[in-house]
């Protein structure tokens, strides 16, 4: 029998903003790596940054987490509620000498950095105040209150065999004693972070790369807790389609940005799937294929580019897909947003299914439905191009015919196909100029279909 332990995966964002794409990959890959080998999924919320940390953002990100549906088995675990237990493992290292007070004052940092800039050195602590043997330490001055810092082991190397990167080592002279406790008893992330996937018996961490210089660190102390290593898996940054890092100032970077932008959960998924991990000219596949496949291995070594154009085709691909009943929901808060008040729900099931397969996002399916709500304005150039004089002449004819048909689309069908015969005119002539003046537009799906979505009265005085 094996004696593995069961595979438990984390994710731990900070709440200083809404969930970012980058963290809803990770959060995806640590989900999906969970769920393939049977075990459990944490949630974690790193408030520790007390300033920058806020409620809303909380609710915003476990409302993003939900609505990709990535479910956690465990948590939302709040760093916060937890600082009586990161003080009593610090206590634990100060007695075990893993751990030391540092009473260095900033101005006192900041003339030690300025003297190694002086000498060309890198800037670092100089362990001032870790401890010795046969060191003789200053008196702790009375007005300061210290810092705790880690004893960083001072020879050797940190190794870990990444995931994502393969084998990585840094040599223990390139880090310092990191401050674990700050003066008013709250953790910093590297110390928090250990504690936290420790007491939580995670296996597997993926993050992103911008934490890769954190690692040493934390292996660090995690040895001089005794505690088990987790296996490490740094995720390359997205970047935007303008190759450089994605970030807010050059368009959107969180989860509810595109879901306010009419994208689907599951194309989201997917998408972000795709973006740093393959499974071989796949690009396509559920969430239940993701499960199967995803075993930790084909992840990217190098940053993937976002690229708008292919969401969106992934997002087409879905919304095809996507039931009637359900689209009409999401259209319905899409018009809401615009003001309209779109309660019929059998109406935009039937909107949706005319529509859906034109249409990459719930906004552009917004954008056709909208024009059963509100007047349209058809553009100059396409009355001119459609609405003729011997279209004219037929149209009191149709609006007769119209006013008089069954409201369906067999009842419609049958109005234009007399007024036709009324007229001698050909379809060619008459349904494009009835498009421009109902729906504002030359090319819509089916005549007799769309129309039969608006009320009759609309029609008719749109005809008229
Ligand atoms: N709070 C950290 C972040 O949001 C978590 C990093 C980690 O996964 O260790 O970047």
């Amino acid at each position: 029998m094996s004696t593995a332990p069961t595979v438990r995966t984390r994710i731990a964002p900070s709440p200083t903003g809404f969930l970012h794409l980058g963290t809803a990959r990770t959060a995806l890959y640590s989900w999906a790596y969970a769920r393939h080998h049977g075990g459990q999924f944490v949630l974690r919320i790193e408030d520790t940054d007390v300033a920058r940390s806020t409620q809303d953002s909380v609710d915003q990100i476990l409302a993003s987490m939900a609505w990709l549906g990535l479910a956690h088995d465990e948590g939302p675990i709040y760093q916060m509620q937890r600082l009586v237990r990161y003080q009593a493992v610090v206590e634990q290292m100060i007695a075990a000498g893993t751990a030391y007070r540092c009473w260095c004052t900033p101005a006192e940092l900041e003339a030690m950095r300025e003297a190694q800039r002086a000498r060309g050195e890198k800037t670092r602590y100089d362990g001032r105040w870790r401890p010795a043997p046969g060191k003789q330490l200053p008196p702790p001055p009375a007005d300061v209150q210290p810092v705790v810092r880690f004893a960083n082991p001072e020879g050797g190397a940190v190794s870990w065999d990444d995931l994502v990167k393969g084998p990585i080592t840094i040599r223990n002279e390139e880090i310092d004693d990191l401050i674990i406790l700050r003066p008013d008893g709250v953790p910093t992330y590297n110390f928090a972070v250990v504690v936290d996937d420790w007491d939580m018996a995670i296996t597997h961490v993926f993050r992103g790369d911008e934490h890769i210089n954190n690692t040493p660190w934390q292996i660090n102390i995690f040895k001089a807790l005794g505690a088990p290593l987790p296996r490490f898996g740094h995720c390359p940054i997205i970047l935007g389609d303008d190759g450089l890092k994605l970030s807010k100032r050059r368009g959107a970077v969180s989860v509810t940005a595109y879901q306010d932008a009419g994208y689907l959960p599951e194309a989201m998924l997917n998408y972000l799937a795709r973006l740093g991990w393959s499974h071989g000219d796949d690009e396509l596949f559920t969430r239940e294929q993701m499960v199967a496949w995803f075993d930790g291995s084909h992840l990217a070594k190098s940053p993937a580019q976002w690229d708008p154009a292919k969401l969106a085709w992934v997002n087409s691909h879905y919304m095809k897909l996507a039931d009637d009943a359900r689209l009409a929901e999401l259209v319905a808060d899409q018009l809401a947003r615009r003001g309209i008040v779109a309660d019929d729900a059998g109406l935009l099931a039937r909107g949706a299914a005319l529509f859906k397969d034109r249409c990459s996002t719930v906004v552009e399916l917004a954008d056709w439905l909208s024009m059963i709500f509100r007047p349209v304005q058809p553009a100059e150039a396409d009355l001119s191009a459609h609405v003729n004089d011997a279209v004219r002449a037929a149209l009191p004819g149709l609006r007769e015919r119209l006013a008089a048909a069954a409201w369906d689309k067999a009842g419609i069908a049958a109005a234009l196909k007399e007024t036709l015969a009324a007229h001698q005119l050909k379809m060619p002539q008459l349904a494009p100029a009835v498009r421009v003046l109902v729906c504002g537009r030359a090319q819509t799906p089916s005549v007799d279909a769309v129309l039969a979505l608006f009320p009759r009265d609309i029609v008719l005085s749109r005809l008229q």
